[in-house]
């Protein structure tokens, strides 16, 4: 079913490339007012022209995130917002000991730091106004075990806790919080590896992203895109803990992430 986001204001953090390419696209054409943020101001201008040609009117600003001024210059300058999509992230898929002490602080900031950050700063006008909503993308790594990969399970895991939490906790006052987990994706961060996924959860397109941030902006709660139904795994793993390992090897999912992490070991940080 197409979504009316006409009037909306939409800030969709991570806008520069990957995921958020698509999502904004996915926006613009939903008539979505945006403002795009993420560190490339270049690539950010480009992304904003190919939506103003689908008929968007967008703005940009460039921002670090990780830095809590640019944060809030980020939300001074945007004015009210109706819709939060906290999309930016980082992932370093490494041996926990391999993991300098700069990639952990990353993950933990840009996964999970700034979108609560970012969420505590938007939701007062938000709940004054009795209308919005927050779209957090997460990962399965935040439903299930992805070893070589703990930091930003942990970070993800976080995420969907925050979410699931949140939006309890703001039952009745017109503001929707929700999460898009997607599993392996043909774009961004996992697409750029060059390595390809097991047969068993093989990548989705990230045009399938974008359509679960439309179900969550349409009251969905959380919305797994992956490429086969993983619902029944996850709810095994939760009654009988421990079958995850022999799963997880069996489907060559540990195998592929290792491979990853050998690959980021062999490449200068
Ligand atoms: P990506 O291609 O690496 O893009 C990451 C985005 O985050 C970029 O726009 C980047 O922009 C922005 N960003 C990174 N550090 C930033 C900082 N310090 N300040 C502001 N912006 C920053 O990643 P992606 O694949 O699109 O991932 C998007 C989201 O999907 C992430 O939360 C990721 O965890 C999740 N996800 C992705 C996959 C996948 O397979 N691709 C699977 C599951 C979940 P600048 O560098 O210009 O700042």
């Amino acid at each position: 079913m197409p979504i009316d986001l006409h009037q909306r204001k939409v800030l969709l953090t991570g806008a520069s490339r990957g995921l958020g390419v698509h999502i904004a696209r996915a926006l613009a054409g939903a008539g979505a007012q945006l403002l795009l943020t993420a560190r490339d101001a270049t690539k950010l201008a480009e992304i904003a022209q190919a939506c103003e040609r689908a008929g968007a009117k967008v703005s940009v600003i460039a921002a670090d995130l990780a830095n809590p001024d640019d944060r809030a210059s980020l939300i001074d300058r945007a004015g009210e917002i109706d819709i939060l999509i906290n999309n930016a992230g980082v992932e370093y898929t490494r041996r926990l000991l391999d993991q300098t002490d700069a990639q952990v602080h990353a993950q933990i900031a840009l996964n999970l730091a700034v979108p609560i950050d970012l969420t505590r700063r938007v939701l007062p006008s938000m709940l004054a106004r009795g209308t919005g909503t927050i779209v957090n993308i997460s990962s399965m790594s935040g439903k299930g075990a992805t070893p070589f990969n703990s930091v930003y399970a942990a970070t993800k895991h976080g995420l969907n806790g925050f979410t699931t939490s949140l939006r309890l906790e703001l039952h009745g006052t017109g503001v929707h919080v929700g999460v898009v987990c997607p599993g392996f994706v043909s774009a961004g961060m996992w697409g750029r590896t060059g390595i390809r996924a097991p047969l068993a959860l093989r990548e989705v397109g990230p045009e399938r992203v974008a359509a679960g941030v439309m179900k969550v902006l349409r009251g969905a709660k959380q919305v797994l895109v992956t490429a086969g139904p993983v619902r029944p795994l996850l709810a095994l793993v939760e009654l009988f803990p421990g079958i995850e390992g022999p799963m997880l090897r069996m489907t060559n999912i540990v195998r592929t992430l290792e491979q990853r992490a050998n690959a980021l070991d062999a490449a200068p940080d």
